[in-house]
């Protein structure tokens, strides 16, 4: 990786703000219900702690729309955290203003802070300059440990790097050189990519198709491609104006001698329900009135086969409605096809990585992104706003 890390920089006596990732799941008492992304990013704060910096802690929480609102506040995060790491952490209930600034200055080596919601004001996403700086003012150092949020030009991802040395968290790093292997990957590289539709995914199939040899397509989005090749789809999720750029990225493959791999049978629910009626047809047998809802077995068997040899694999997307037990067997497949493939095989996407841990494997999984956006627009060959914002490694 050519940016600099916090590793490269002597924060001895550092105050460090720290952009992280804290956006995580609430229940309905208001407690995090899945604290993955908290523990990811326990390395950087462990490490900046352990070498005489006082951390503080930047995210945000779901979509408040600009304005301070309970229901997003990251206190229970703090609370959390403080339980993660055994050692209390502050909580500045605005992330500006003289209250955050007179907390920031009273922290001591090792102090950990965690500031409000950063989207309970609207100049966060609107990269507003003042607001950055004014961010910035709290600390020395900025580091970026959010790679969920790199995709993103805002204040705090962004913006603050105009005013501090900027580094990369150990999180940020380590997402980096995962996902810069899919960039000159070893072959055969595999793509297998599904979810909800194929519009949010175009492009990022385009650029897949230019690097992979095989590309399998599973969830919602392989609906379109089995109406691009003529079969009927009941009533299943299609994107009509999206069968010609399925066309063309069937017929692309073939020009370009690559593998594409659609289901050639599915699992039909006669609802869009948890409870349909469910059962398993081949594609050029799905009822009029029932809804694909996940691949098939021959399906999987074919695409697990795609993966068996494999020296590099990225997986996005479930491939069926994984939420739901009697449509998640697709997904539980090639969960399991990824953990036995010997080569090095990457998971993002929100809803992927959630199917993922629900299976149990991915710990046998090479590397499992916390960024779904940001993971596909990596893959798409973009820059990232905040990983472009970090100092180069010199030399
Ligand atoms: P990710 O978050 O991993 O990038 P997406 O958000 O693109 O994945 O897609 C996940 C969603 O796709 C899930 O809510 C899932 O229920 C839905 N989905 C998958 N297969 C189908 C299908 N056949 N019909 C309708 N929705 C589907
Ligand atoms: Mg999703």
């Amino acid at each position: 990786m050519n940016k600099k890390t916090v590793a490269d920089v002597d924060v001895q006596g550092m105050r460090v703000l720290v952009r992280v990732d804290f956006n995580v799941p609430l229940d309905s008492q208001r407690r995090v219900a899945d604290d993955t992304r908290i523990r990811a990013a326990l390395p950087t704060i462990q490490h900046l702690r352990r070498n005489g910096a006082a951390v503080i802690l930047a995210s945000h929480l779901g979509r408040p729309k600009g304005q301070p609102n309970l229901n997003y506040s990251l206190r229970p995060v703090a609370e959390h955290l403080q339980r993660l790491l055994g050692a209390p952490v502050g909580f500045a209930p605005d992330c500006v203003g003289e209250e955050a600034r007179a907390l920031a200055g009273s922290l001591r080596p090792g102090d950990v802070l965690l500031l409000e919601n950063v989207r309970f004001h609207p100049e966060e996403e609107a990269n507003d300059p003042d607001f950055a700086r004014r961010l910035a003012s709290l600390a020395d150092i900025f580091v970026n440990d959010a790679f969920g949020a790199a995709h993103r030009a805002h204040a705090s991802t962004a913006g603050v790097a105009v005013h501090l040395p900027a580094v990369a968290g150990f999180l940020m790093e380590k997402e980096i050189r995962a996902l810069s292997a899919l960039l000159s990957p070893e072959r055969p590289f595999v793509a297998i990519v599904g979810g909800a539709k194929i519009s949010d995914k175009l492009t990022v199939l385009r650029r897949l198709l230019d690097r992979v040899d095989r590309l399998a397509i599973g969830g919602g989005m392989a609906n379109t491609f089995l109406r691009a090749l003529g079969y009927e789809t009941g009533k299943s999720l299609v994107q009509e104006e999206m069968i010609p750029a399925a066309e063309d990225l069937i017929s692309r493959a073939r020009e370009e001698d690559k593998e594409i791999l659609l289901p050639v049978d599915v699992v039909v629910g006669d609802f869009f329900l948890e409870d349909a009626d469910h059962k398993v047809v081949a594609v050029n047998a799905i009822p009029s009135d029932w809804i694909v809802l996940d691949i098939g077995p021959l399906t999987v068997r074919r695409y697990s086969e795609a993966v068996s040899d494999a020296r590099t694999v990225f997986w996005n997307g479930p491939m069926g409605v994984a939420e739901w037990p009697n449509f998640a067997r697709g997904t539980e497949g090639m969960a399991r096809a990824l953990a036995a493939c010997p080569g090095f095989t990457v998971v993002g996407g929100g809803d992927s990585v959630a199917a993922l841990e629900r299976t149990g494997l991915a710990d046998r999984i090479g590397h499992v992104s916390t960024g779904g956006g940001a993971s596909l627009e990596f893959l798409e060959g973009r820059e990232l706003p905040g990983v472009a914002c970090l100092q180069d490694r010199e030399g």
